[in-house]
């Protein structure tokens, strides 16, 4: 148990590095993984700026153990307990190349959200390698990944701050119309605008409520303010309006303009739109190539759209269509 009073100590000094990180990272606690066993080495190169280029080689993965790494949170030990060790990535080889959307889809626990997760370095290969721009993480300044990289998660997270203040964490020195034109990129600005405080309200439970869609869209904004190359997004599962999801589509589609994207995907238009599907099961990719291609080829991709993708995209029974205004 002392090992986790460390970490939780040292929170309070490393709030300022959490908060900018999130806009990487998103989630406080994947930030404090990465801390105790992540670091920069003294001769790191930076990612040349505006690398579109993420490439796999060979990686093979296992969660470090509780002898590897000082554990940041219950939620790792939890795991650990969980999984004892087992290898999650066997060997996972693939290149985006600038500017393409490759999907990943598998069945849950394939290793989807891993695979997402080292492209960033919250952790680090146990074996092959993920270079960015050409370069291996591992040899990367940690600032450069940052500002190469953007992601938005599921449970993006805003602080119980003024909105102006959440987006500053993208960019520090973003004035007044950077933020309305991202907001309004990420269709989300007539919301804000209505707001009797503006950019000024202050977000969170004791402040103004945004729903799922509408926080989904205020992360968004931080990731056009933020201008990374490349873009790690998870997408939701969880239900939105039919309104909402539209206006995060719409939203992500202008995110994703001209940048590389790393998408786990749950919508069917995505993989359709997809440069290439990644077709991941227990750790291999088994199927990779477009969609109609792996429909055709009848093997998991094909099972997987049967059950899920078609599924989770047909249209809303028609009383639902007629309870609308
Ligand atoms: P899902 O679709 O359910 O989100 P996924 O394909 O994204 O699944 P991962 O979350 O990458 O799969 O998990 C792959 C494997 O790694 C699973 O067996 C999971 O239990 C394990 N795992 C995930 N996170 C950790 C962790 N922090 N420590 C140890 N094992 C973990």
């Amino acid at each position: 148990l002392t090992r986790l009073y460390g970490p939780l100590t040292a929170l309070s000094n490393v709030r300022v590095d959490v908060m900018s990180a999130l806009v990487s990272f998103d989630r406080v606690f994947e930030v404090l993984d990465l801390r105790p066993g992540i670091e920069e080495k003294p001769d790191a190169t930076p990612i040349p700026s505006g690398s579109g280029r993420v490439e796999f080689r060979d990686v093979h993965f296992r969660y470090p153990s509780a002898g590897e790494v000082s554990l940041a949170t219950l939620e790792d030990v939890a795991a650990l307990d969980r999984t004892r060790n087992a290898p999650v990535l066997r060997g996972v080889d693939f290149t985006v190349e600038p500017g393409q959307m490759v999907a990943l889809v598998g069945p849950s626990g394939a290793g989807k959200s891993t695979t997402s997760m080292l492209v960033s370095r919250v952790y680090d290969v146990t074996d092959g390698a993920v270079l960015v721009g050409g370069v291996d993480v591992r040899d990367a300044t940690l600032d450069s990944l940052r500002d190469t990289i953007g992601v938005v998660t599921q449970d993006s997270h805003l602080f119980h701050e003024t909105i102006a203040e959440n987006l500053r964490y993208a960019r520090p020195d973003a004035t007044e119309a950077d933020m309305w034109e991202a907001l309004r990129g990420a269709q989300v600005a007539d919301l804000v605008e209505a707001l009797p405080d503006g950019l000024d309200t202050v977000v969170g439970d004791r402040g103004y409520r945004f729903s799922g869609g509408e926080k989904q869209r205020i992360a968004i904004a931080r990731l056009l303010l933020k201008h990374p190359s490349i873009v790690i997004l998870d997408e939701a599962t969880a239900h939105l309006d039919s309104e909402s999801e539209a206006a995060v589509q719409r939203a992500l589609s202008k995110a994703l303009e001209g940048r590389t994207a790393l998408v786990i995907a749950h919508r069917l238009s995505t993989v359709r739109d997809a440069d290439q599907i990644l077709v991941l099961d227990e750790g291999r990719i088994v199927e990779r190539g477009r969609h109609t291609e792996l429909v055709a080829a009848g093997g998991l991709y094909a099972e997987l759209y049967r059950t899920q993708f078609a599924v989770a995209d047909s249209p809303a029974p028609p009383y639902a269509q007629d309870a609308e205004p």
